[in-house]
C-alpha cells in the first residue's frame, strides 16, 4: 500500500479490471506489487541484462543494458508517480516490462526481425513485450504468461496499429477509439524518453562519440553545462557531466511534475476512466522543457545514432538477425527441440505465417551474446553445435 493517499485519478488496485485468468488476491501486496514482483522474477527480465541498449555488451563494462535502462526508467516513473500521487507500484512494475520484447542489439535488431517478418504480419517490440508477459513466460503451472492486470498490460502496449488492435479485445479498444491510458502508464512513457536521451549522452561521452562542445549545440545542455562548469570550474570533465546528466535529468523531470500537476487542475479527472477519455495526454513537458527534450532527441538521431561506429555495429547485428531467421524458415530441424514443439503444436493448417512466429519469438528472446554464438553454432562446423 502507498505511504501517501492515492489521488482519485490514480489507478486503484483494488479496482483493477484483473487478469485474464482470475486468482485470489495476494495476502499482502497490492495487485500491482504482485505484478512488479512478476517481472522482476521472469526468465526474459533477467535477459535484459546482456542486451544492447545502444552499445552492444562485449563494448564495454560501463555503458547501459536493457536492464540498467529499465531500472533507470522505474526510478524516474516513480518519483514522477510519487509527486502526483500515482500508484507507483503500477508504474514500476510498467517500466521494468516495457522493453521485455526487444530483440538482441537494440533497435537494429528490431529492424532486421521487422523486415524478415513483413509477410507474416511484421514484429514491433511493443507488441511483443507484451507477447512475452501474456504468452510466452512459461512460469505458473494454471496459465501462459505472467497472467498481469489490465492496467500492467494496458502500460505496456504504447503503440498499436489498428489492425492488431482489433485481435487484442479489451486492451486493443483504445487503439481503435482513439483513448488514452491511465497516468501510470503514461509515465512509464515518458520516464523512458528521459532515461534514454540523458543516459545516451553520458554513454555517447563516455564512448567518445560525442564531445561536450558539439553537445553544447542543444539548449538544455549548453544551459546545464554553463552552470556545472561556473560553479566547479577545478573539476575533471568526467564529474562534471555526471553533474550535468543529474541536473537534466532533474529539470525534466521537475518540469515533467510542474506541467502535469497544472494539466490535472485543468482538467479535473475524477477516476482513471475520466484519464483514457481526456482527449489529450496529461503526463507532458512543458513547452519550453518539451522544446529542449526534442532538440536533444534529435541532436542524438544525428550524431549518436548515425554515428559510424554505431552503424557498423547496428550492420553487423542485422546481418545475424537475417541469417538467423533465414536458416531457421528454411531449416526448422535445426532448432532447439523446445522451439520445434512450439512450431508443431501450431498444426499444419498455420503453415510459414505460424512458423516465423515462433522463429521471431526465439530471435527474439535472445540476449546479444547468444545470438551470436547460435550464430556460429549453425553455420561454423569447427563450433559446438549446442
Ligand atoms: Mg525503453
Amino acid at each position: 500500500m502507498a505511504q501517501y493517499e492515492l489521488a482519485p485519478y490514480a489507478a486503484r488496485a483494488d479496482r483493477s479490471r484483473g487478469r485474464v485468468y482470475p486468482e485470489p488476491a495476494p495476502e499482502f501486496r497490492t495487485q500491482y506489487q504482485r505484478d512488479r514482483d512478476r517481472v522482476i522474477h521472469c526468465a526474459a527480465f533477467r535477459r535484459l541484462e546482456y542486451k544492447t541498449q545502444v552499445f552492444v555488451n562485449h563494448e564495454g563494462d560501463m555503458f547501459r543494458t536493457r536492464l540498467t535502462h529499465s531500472i533507470e526508467v522505474a526510478q524516474i516513473g516513480r518519483t514522477i508517480a510519487r509527486a502526483l500521487r500515482l500508484d507507483e507500484d503500477l508504474v514500476e512494475a510498467v517500466c521494468l516490462a516495457h522493453d521485455l520484447g526487444h530483440t538482441p542489439f537494440g533497435h537494429a535488431g528490431q529492424h532486421a526481425l521487422n523486415e524478415c517478418m513483413k509477410d507474416f504480419g511484421g514484429f514491433e517490440h511493443n507488441l511483443q513485450s507484451l507477447r512475452v508477459v501474456d504468452v510466452l513466460e512459461e512460469k505458473y503451472p494454471g496459465f501462459p504468461g505472467l497472467n498481469l492486470t489490465f492496467e500492467t498490460r494496458e502500460g505496456i502496449l504504447k503503440h498499436c496499429s489498428k489492425a492488431v488492435a482489433g485481435a487484442l479485445g479489451e486492451l486493443g479498444r483504445r487503439f481503435l477509439a482513439g483513448g488514452l491510458p491511465g497516468l501510470e502508464a503514461q509515465i512509464a512513457n515518458i520516464a523512458d524518453e528521459i532515461a534514454y536521451n540523458n543516459h545516451d549522452v553520458d554513454d555517447g561521452l563516455r564512448a567518445g562519440l560525442l564531445s561536450i562542445e558539439q553537445l553544447c549545440e542543444c539548449r538544455i545542455i549548453n544551459e546545464q553545462w554553463e552552470s556545472v562548469v561556473r560553479e566547479w570550474p577545478q573539476l575533471p570533465q568526467r564529474r562534471l557531466v555526471n553533474e550535468l546528466i543529474r541536473r537534466m535529468i532533474d529539470y525534466l523531470v521537475t518540469d515533467v511534475v510542474r506541467t502535469s500537476r497544472a494539466n490535472i487542475e485543468e482538467t479535473r479527472p475524477g477516476s482513471i476512466d475520466d484519464v483514457r477519455a481526456a482527449g489529450r495526454e496529461l503526463i507532458a513537458l512543458g513547452k519550453e522543457a518539451g522544446a529542449r527534450h526534442l532538440e536533444l532527441k534529435r541532436f542524438l538521431n544525428r550524431n549518436l545514432y548515425q554515428h559510424y561506429r554505431v552503424q557498423r555495429m547496428a550492420f553487423k547485428a542485422e546481418r545475424v538477425v537475417r541469417k538467423l531467421f533465414a536458416t531457421f524458415m528454411e531449416h526448422p530441424r535445426l532448432l532447439p527441440e523446445t522451439v520445434q514443439t512450439r512450431i508443431h503444436a501450431g498444426g499444419k493448417e498455420h503453415g510459414d505465417a505460424h512458423r516465423a512466429r515462433v522463429i521471431a519469438d526465439y530471435i527474439a528472446g535472445m540476449t546479444d551474446r547468444y545470438a551470436m554464438a547460435e550464430d556460429d553454432r549453425v553455420r561454423d562446423p569447427r563450433e559446438s553445435a549446442f
